[in-house]
């Protein structure tokens, strides 16, 4: 490949992202200024009119919960009306909860019969990251639209298999990106991406949590794919793309030290790691499941910019150097979900796609090999 087909490969690879992370083409670039949340009189009216589009949960953890199924109940274009579980005791609740008739209801063995149920049009994979692949790709074959959440699997080519399965059967596939949905986040690839201070030089991102169960998914290599990169390290590799609006030319990386080694026999403990862009830029990132942190932040010549906390469900903050920040706080799973459906039912391509999820897994595979063998990693 000649250095010319390699810049126009890149070229094309930033306007991609770019446009799909501004919502170009896809319809829905007003929907930072004007959350769909507005409640207007106007939007109640609207509501009535609308047919929503039947999601069903495949995993009842705490995401699912907490998170998805009360913002289920906040959405205009979607709602729950299917489980999938492996639980049976959980069953009679989620039913009392959310009105779930039992012909909507599916373990993991029988969940391939959901192909017959016309009442289910989306299937959201709310499962440890190991089983994505595999629900993404049985949801795909039982033809119905997919939201797999994050990481989208623990391989690449993982990744493709389920973009494959999607296109085969026809069905859309998008990812769990809630911050593509969140004005805080959706400011900042405004200013990374129409380099508004300028262009970017510096970002630094950092998401963190402290793990103290033993005995679950996260700490399990098969399951978790890694260590808290792949589960809240992704946050920073997306929030360092989508301020420049492109994807990394290369990583460098190390593990940092193993405080609790009886507890982190599969999977890191701590992990740092900088990503170079193509115009020199350098994302400084890091990881850790022993303490919480959540921040973005960047400077190019003319301005700097943060956001802390960056990735959280709500109380996002944040200000630049022209002053403090200051838009809604927004129900981001419920946007997220309903952009989603509005995407199916208008066959329009997500901005957060399988695509951008393989990406994503792709950079993250290249930290672990940059922290395995100490050597920089060209993308
Ligand atoms: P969780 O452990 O609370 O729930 C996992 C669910 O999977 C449980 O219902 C469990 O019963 C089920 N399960 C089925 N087979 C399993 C197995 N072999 N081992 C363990 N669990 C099994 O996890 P969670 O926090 O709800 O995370 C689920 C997914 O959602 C993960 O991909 C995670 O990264 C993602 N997540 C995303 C966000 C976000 O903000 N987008 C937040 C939290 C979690």
């Amino acid at each position: 490949m000649s250095s010319n087909d390699k810049k126009s490969g890149h070229q094309l690879r930033r306007k991609f992202l770019k446009q799909v992370s501004l919502g170009i083409g896809a319809g829905i670039t007003g929907l930072y200024h004007m959350p769909v949340f507005a409640q207007t009189a106007g939007s109640k009216k609207i509501r009535q009119n609308v047919k929503k589009l039947n999601i069903a949960l495949v995993g009842l953890g705490s995401y699912s919960r907490g998170q998805l199924a009360p913002a289920l109940q906040e959405t205009k274009f979607c709602q729950l009306s299917g489980i999938v579980t492996g639980t049976p005791s959980k069953i009679p609740e989620w039913q009392r909860n959310y009105s779930i008739t039992d012909e909507n209801v599916y373990s993991y063995e029988n969940f391939d019969e959901i192909a017959r149920n016309d009442a289910i049009d989306i299937i959201y994979i709310v499962l440890p990251p190991g089983m994505h692949a595999e629900y993404t790709i049985r949801a795909a074959e039982a033809g119905k639209h997919v939201i797999c959440e994050k990481p989208m699997a623990t391989s690449v080519e993982d990744c493709q298999r389920m973009i494959d399965a999607c296109k085969k059967n026809n069905v859309m596939l998008s990812i769990g990106y809630r911050l593509h949905y969140e004005p805080y986040n959706r400011h900042i690839m405004e200013i990374g991406q129409q380099e508004k201070f300028g262009p970017v030089k510096k970002i630094d991102a950092s998401n963190s949590f402290r793990l103290s169960s033993t005995g679950v998914w996260r700490l399990d290599k098969q399951l978790a794919g890694g260590g808290p990169l792949m589960d809240m390290g992704i946050y920073c590799v997306q929030g360092a793309n989508y301020t420049m609006g492109e994807s990394p030319v290369s990583v460098k990386a190390r593990f940092e030290e193993n405080t609790r080694p009886a507890m982190f026999t599969e999977v890191e403990e701590a992990i740092s790691w900088t990503i170079e862009y193509d115009n020199g830029a350098i994302a400084t990132c890091d990881t850790n499941y022993r303490e919480r942190t959540s921040k973005l932040s960047g400077a190019a010549e003319r301005g700097h910019w943060e956001l802390n906390p960056a990735y959280s469900y709500g109380g996002i903050s944040g200000s630049t150097s022209e002053g403090q920040l200051s838009f809604p706080q927004v129900n981001q799973q419920a946007l997220q979900m309903d952009a989603f459906a509005q995407n199916v039912l208008n066959k329009e391509a997500s901005i957060v796609p399988g695509e951008m999820g393989k990406e994503d897994i792709r950079i993250l595979m290249a930290i672990y090999e940059a922290a395995n063998s100490g050597a920089e990693v060209r993308l």
